[in-house]
């Protein structure tokens, strides 16, 4: 089997790897009907994060049930299925309370940027479609995987209710996709901080309001001029960065929820400053298994449609294209085809 790996920074390539099989019993195999490049998988790809030794890449999935395990019980060959990028048992106390992602079992899955997965814990892990999906919702089922399930717990994080005003930090895939599950969430208005023009009307067609160009001072100066000197009930964190994490703040009102999902790099926070600002913070990895059924479901009918977030489609073998256009910016998130 060839899938992607990465040799060192800017170094992917398409070659050939260990085909994945049964090693637990919990384990499942799956053929992949798409996979495709996250925002967190340029960190490693740009040198941010190093690399030691050769990495094979990707976490996000959707396909057909191929093997299991003696173990599996819920899970059946030839059921398409959607998982997270940590395997869980979901039957823990931290996964019940729905943490799946700090499960005491959990797993890293990776290697997805391949013709076919091993996913352990597959009881806990994978969750299955009513049937076979249409060859349209694909993107949209595989965008649940990780991107749209981390755009939800973000406004789950905010606590985005019916009538709230509020922020997106970030204009990259899960940023967009955090847009769209304010407005799932009844967001009344909801303001997105992005520059770049094809991104803005990607925010609009999911719901934006409002477009914040500007950035740091100037950004948090038009965010207060917006809710009247207020702030907002609700922001959502999607970057990461020190930078993005201050704005993200600064304009939370006193008692208003920040939801951030941006993984951190060199992000350090003030305790006083945070002392006198009366901000709920709430965070993480994001539990994407608590929320599956649910999108899954608003996927299948047809009422959201968070696959529009490919702009690039191409075939697997492609992959260190995929890679590139993401990390010049000249795509949003690029999904791979087996
Ligand atoms: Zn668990």
């Amino acid at each position: 089997m060839r899938g992607a790996v990465l040799h060192g920074p800017r170094d992917v390539r398409f070659e050939e790897r260990d085909a994945p099989k049964i090693i637990e019993p919990t384990d499942a195999v799956i053929r992949l009907s798409a996979t495709c490049i996250c925002g967190s998988d340029l960190w490693p790809y740009r040198g941010i994060n190093p690399t030691k030794e050769p990495m094979p890449m990707g976490h996000e999935y959707c396909g057909i049930v191929e093997e299991i395990g003696r173990e599996v019980t819920s899970i059946k060959p030839g059921q398409f299925v959607i998982g997270s990028f940590f395997a869980s048992d979901n039957t823990c106390p931290h996964c019940k309370a729905g943490y799946q992602t700090s499960c005491q079992h959990r797993q890293l899955v990776g290697g997805a940027q391949a013709p076919s997965l091993r996913v352990p814990l597959a009881d806990g892990t994978l969750v299955a479609t009513r049937e076979v999906p249409s060859a349209d919702l694909i993107p949209s089922m595989l965008a649940a995987s990780d991107v749209l399930g981390t755009g939800w717990f973000a406004a789950e994080a905010a606590n985005v209710k019916s009538g709230a005003n509020v922020v997106v930090v970030g204009d990259g895939a899960v940023g967009l996709l955090a847009v769209l599950s304010s407005k799932q969430m009844g967001a009344e208005r909801i303001i997105a901080m992005s520059r770049h023009e094809p991104r803005q009307k990607l925010a609009r067609e999911f719901g934006a309001t409002d477009i914040v160009t500007e950035r740091g001072e100037a950004g948090v100066a038009r965010i207060k001029e917006l809710t009247r000197g207020v702030g907002a009930d609700s922001v959502l964190e999607c970057v990461g960065t020190s930078e993005s994490m201050q704005q993200a703040i600064s304009v939370t009102r006193p008692g208003g929820y920040l939801g951030y999902v941006g993984v951190p790099h060199g992000v350090q926070l003030d305790g006083q400053d945070l002392f006198f600002r009366h901000v709920h913070l709430h965070g993480g990895p994001a539990p994407v298994r608590r929320f599956l059924p649910k999108l899954i479901e608003l996927i299948s009918t047809r009422k959201i449609d968070p696959g529009k977030v490919f702009d690039l489609t191409l075939p697997l073998e492609k992959v260190a294209e995929g890679y590139r256009a993401m990390d010049e910016r000249r795509a949003i998130k690029t999904l791979l085809r087996p």
